[in-house]
């Protein structure tokens, strides 16, 4: 190649670089499916219609290998850090519910006193983005627009509709638990709107549950699960066994309704209620760009009941794929094909029973917070003669009372060393750190830790338990970890401005939020550092 023809590659390729989308999408849709893991695409493909998960993977962009990178990989940190590009260090929502040292009480993510319910008049209704420290993109978004960019969030959880759709949504709405009606809480509006007031009104969760859940194809199709009667999984209903199909006439009193949540109609309603906001609210209809979250909190509730192997996780990503075709299809008709951008990742993946792990010889096992904060107990007992010095062990971090260290005249320091040479001997626990060695120390485990860490909020002493070792009952799984199995998640990126393709680059979620914010031309987010994912700019 002569030189000429070099240089005007070479500025052709510059260009190709520099080319973001002519105008921002209309409509940006985040969604995010509750412990779903980066291997289901793979294990129920064949299952898929074209119409759902494979049409965002064969018609827009796919990372293969984008991760988690701090821990604890819980639903509130989940939603907190896709959305804000941040991880616990900065954005604060460093577990679900975390210890307080001067209330010596916890506190839930979304909680907040102040508040007040709309639609309920207890509880549940008493959420707000309070707590979470940093800028969403949907914050932003309002910031960029003064304000016409509408922005809603809208999950079965409270935490997954408040901490992604951020401080200044029009609304967020959430689930109560007895008779499955969509809440929202006064840091939004004073009054339900009109069509949430409809959608309630409708009681189609009751449609739904009378249903009962059986699978959607033939169960001896089921083959990417193991059987459906098993030793790993949580009996949910009268029936004595963990089988299909599912009757709900049981529910009574508080959960009465609630209970959609623990079946797939629990996406099928969320679904519904989004078209409901779509239309009602004119997404997408005007110049502005607007922003909607959609959390599927079923998947998560479901494999925690029966593990990521089951009939039932299978059936629920199946039918999940229909609905996700259903919104596509709404969206191509009320948005127009071509004018939405879409993303869709998890808030954390999730282990493998580990009981059902131990019978096919792998590694994995149960270790409680509260058998180790005994050992602690003991051992600070034992070494300084006293029994206070442990106020909580929560979230595998340890909690000194510090006031009653300095009484004894001990330092926090004699404190943590003490704590991390027992953690170290204790089976079941893979890393322990005392707070400067969590700081200073450059392995993978401690950099996790760290990134989940906050320097006034977190605790004293931080701990890792081995692969596949947790504190739950022997059937079900949960997450947390920062192992693979947690950290792993499906990154699929669809609709405008988006190019075809895919990646096998590691990635992590914290580039989601500045790379959403380049596609619609506003500011990144306020604690976002993160590199952007810039195949989807070439
Ligand atoms: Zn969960």
């Amino acid at each position: 190649m002569n030189r000429l023809l070099f240089l005007l590659a070479l500025a052709a390729f510059n260009l190709q670089l520099v080319a973001a989308p002519v105008t921002p999408p209309k409509l940006v849709i985040g969604i995010i499916v509750d412990q779903m893991r980066s291997d289901y695409i793979h294990r129920y493909w064949n299952r898929f219609g074209e119409g759902g998960f494979k049409r965002l993977v064969n018609k827009g962009y796919q990372y293969n290998n984008a991760h988690y990178n701090y821990v604890p990989t819980y639903t509130g940190p989940g939603h907190a850090s896709v959305f804000t590009g941040a991880t616990p260090r900065q954005h604060g929502i460093i577990a679900n519910d975390w210890y307080v040292r001067n209330s010596k009480q916890n506190q839930y993510c979304a909680l907040d006193t102040s508040a007040r319910g709309v639609g309920n008049d207890g509880l549940e209704g008493k959420m707000s983005p309070r707590h979470l420290l940093c800028n969403t993109i949907g914050d932003e978004l309002k910031l960029a627009t003064n304000g016409s960019g509408k922005v809603f969030g809208l999950s079965l959880k409270d935490r997954g509709a408040i901490l992604s759709s951020g401080h200044a949504a029009n609304g967020a709405f959430w689930m109560e638990s007895r008779d499955g009606k969509f809440i929202t809480s006064n840091w939004y509006m004073q009054k339900l709107p009109d069509w949430v007031q409809a959608f309630n009104d409708k009681k189609q969760v009751k449609t739904y549950l009378e249903q009962g859940w059986k699978t959607l194809y033939p169960i001896e199709t089921y083959t990417a699960s193991i059987s459906d009667n098993n030793n790993y999984e949580t009996i949910t209903t009268g029936s004595g066994t963990p089988t299909f199909p599912y009757e709900f006439g049981y529910a009574t009193g508080n959960q009465r309704y609630g209970i959609i949540r623990n079946t797939p109609y629990g996406n099928s309603i969320l679904v519904d209620l989004s078209m409901a906001c779509i239309t009602a609210e004119q997404l997408g209809k005007d110049q502005v760009t607007d922003h909607l979250v959609i959390s599927f909190s079923t998947p998560d509730i479901i494999a925690h009941n029966f593990g990521p192997r089951s009939v039932e996780v299978e059936d629920v990503y199946l039918r999940l794929d229909k609905e996700i075709e259903r919104l596509l299809n709404f969206l191509d008709a009320q948005v127009g094909a071509g004018k939405y951008t879409l993303f869709l990742t998890a808030d954390h993946g999730g282990a493998d029973v580990p009981a059902h792990l131990q019978d096919l010889k792998m590694p994995g096992d149960y270790l409680t917070d509260n058998t180790i904060k005994q050992a602690i107990r003991k051992e600070l007992k034992r070494v300084y003669n006293d029994s206070l010095l442990v106020d909580a062990v929560e979230n595998a971090q340890v909690f000194f009372n510090s006031t009653r260290a300095s009484q004894l005249q001990l330092s926090l320091q004699q404190l943590e060393h003490t704590t991390v040479e027992l953690l170290r001997k204790m089976k079941g626990i893979g890393a322990a750190y005392t707070r400067e060695q969590l700081m200073t120390c450059t392995d993978k485990h401690a950099q996790l830790l760290l990134n989940g860490y906050h320097d006034v909020m977190s605790g004293d002493v931080a701990y890792l338990l081995l692969p596949a070792w947790m504190d739950h009952g022997k059937k079900g799984t949960t997450h947390g970890s920062g192992y693979n199995y947690d950290t792993h998640v499906p990154l699929l990126f669809y609709g405008a401005g988006i190019p075809h393709g895919g990646s096998y680059r590691q990635v992590f979620i914290t580039q989601i939020a500045p790379t959403v914010c380049e596609l619609i031309k506003v500011h990144q987010p306020s604690c976002a550092y993160s590199e952007l994912l810039v195949e989807l700019f070439r």
